[in-house]
């Protein structure tokens, strides 16, 4: 395969990582083909119709890329610009995610293209809905089990609760359909939190790693949506410095650190970063070149590039969002020796405590906060450490090593099941 372009997509990006996997694994073609298409693809086009009589015509996706370790477990994305390659992209890169982080998922991942900032929250919930039903008998536990992700969040996937029990006549118990809900439908403390949280256990482990203290490290973050902002301020609680964050609006910077709790109370009540008064509004995409120890891409897909990879400042660079970092901007960052945390390592959090969730939905169990922050910790440490043990061992990036444990994962997993259906 020729490398990708230099402004690859997810797609792109993710079947270049695989394909490497491959390669460095010996796989053989059937096996390496297998890894690299998905095993089945949804578009439905949906028209929900809004309390002032507009039908919207909507394109919606559920991509069950690889279901050999179990079910598909992907968040919804729900975007203006989502389309089924972005979509299959990210099934894959789950693929690897639960793979790597050991838990008996497969990857799958669900696409809405529609702005969810231009819906009121009546609105949305009447979309929501309607994507629930049209794609109801591609939900289930047992199928795919969807999740937040951009776009969508809690109150989103209570309604997916709520619309599959009064369709199929069932109680709100009756299995989980869906992760990330709301704690009183039977979601669980943290989840909210989880992939952030995460995200900030694999910093901790870097900066062991590499003899930095993440006391002082000075911080800078894209995105202040879930991610990004628990990220920024777990990073505050554990006292590291936010010196700049951005969102889609604009960026906002302080030299000696932004008040992350007064940031969030301001994203609030205004809707964005812009106008913070506790620090000075900055051009968007410069948050990403900013002056500072850690980077945390934590929003969009593809947005360190081969055009920006010579001016990325940071020692390391975690990956919150999915594939943020292109493979040409890749091979630059690796060149300049920027530790790289890749993202199916750095944001499995989320999809960890998710397991988490679906477990105790099984068990009718109830775990506690201190529980489940306790396991995500030590299963991001564990995770960070049989990968970093294996870059070092084989002398590959962490990117490398994080894909062939999960790539190996699955192989293993189609091997034990037989080659025939
Ligand atoms: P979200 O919708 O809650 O927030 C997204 C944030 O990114 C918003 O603040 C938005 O304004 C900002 N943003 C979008 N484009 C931007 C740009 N070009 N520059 C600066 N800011 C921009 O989404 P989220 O759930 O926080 O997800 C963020 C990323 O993390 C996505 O890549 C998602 O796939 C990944 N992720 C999310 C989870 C989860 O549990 N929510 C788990 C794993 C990975």
């Amino acid at each position: 395969m020729n490398p990708p372009p230099s402004n690859s997509t997810i797609l792109q990006t993710a079947l270049w990582n695989v394909q490497q996997a491959a390669r460095r694994l010996e796989l053989d073609e059937n096996l390496t083909r297998r890894l690299s298409e998905p095993s089945e693809q949804i578009r439905k086009v949906i028209h929900p119709l809004m309390p002032d009589g507009r039908s919207l015509h909507v394109l919606a996706y559920v991509v069950r890329y690889n279901d050999v370790l179990g079910p598909a477990k992907g968040g919804i994305r729900m975007t203006a610009t989502v389309d089924l390659d972005e979509v299959t992209g990210l099934a894959m890169e789950m693929t690897w995610k639960t793979s790597l982080i050991g838990v008996p998922f497969g990857g799958g991942k669900a696409g809405i293209c529609y702005d969810p900032a231009q819906l009121r929250p009546t609105e949305k919930e009447i979309l929501i809905r309607a994507f629930t039903r049209g794609l109801h008998r591609h939900i289930g536990p047992e199928i795919y089990v969807p999740a937040p992700d951009m776009g969508t969040n809690e109150r989103d996937m209570g309604h997916i609760c709520d619309c599959i029990s009064y369709s199929s006549g069932t109680s709100i118990t009756a299995g989980c359909f869906v992760t990330g809900k709301p704690v009183v439908l039977g979601g669980i403390v943290g989840r909210r939190e989880a992939t952030g949280r995460g995200v900030v256990s694999t910093i901790a482990a870097a900066c062991q790693r590499l003899n930095l203290r993440l006391p002082g490290l000075r911080a800078a973050v894209q995105g202040f949506g879930n991610v990004g902002s628990v990220t920024a301020l777990a990073l505050a609680e554990a006292g590291a410095s936010v010196v700049a964050v951005s969102d889609l609006s604009g960026g906002i910077f302080s030299k000696d650190g932004l008040d992350v709790r007064r940031l969030a109370e301001h994203v609030q009540e205004t809707g964005h970063v812009r106008g913070f008064a506790g620090g000075s509004d900055v051009p968007r995409d410069e948050v990403l070149e900013t002056d500072c120890d850690v980077l945390i891409p934590a929003a969009a897909g593809s947005v360190i590039t081969e055009q920006n990879a010579g001016r990325i400042r940071a020692r390391i660079v975690a990956e919150g969002a999915n594939a943020p970092v292109t493979p040409a901007a890749d091979a630059i960052l690796g060149d300049r020796q920027v530790f790289v945390i890749p993202d199916i390592l750095c944001n499995a959090g989320g999809v960890f405590v998710s397991y988490l969730e679906y477990t105790q939905e099984t068990q009718r169990d109830q775990m506690t906060r201190e529980e489940v922050e306790r396991r995500l910790a030590e299963r991001m440490q564990t995770t960070f450490e049989k990968v970093h043990e294996r870059a070092e061992r084989t002398a590959v990036t962490m990117r490398h090593a994080a894909m062939d444990i999960a790539v190996s994962r699955v192989v293993d997993g189609i091997i034990a099941r037989g080659l025939l259906p």
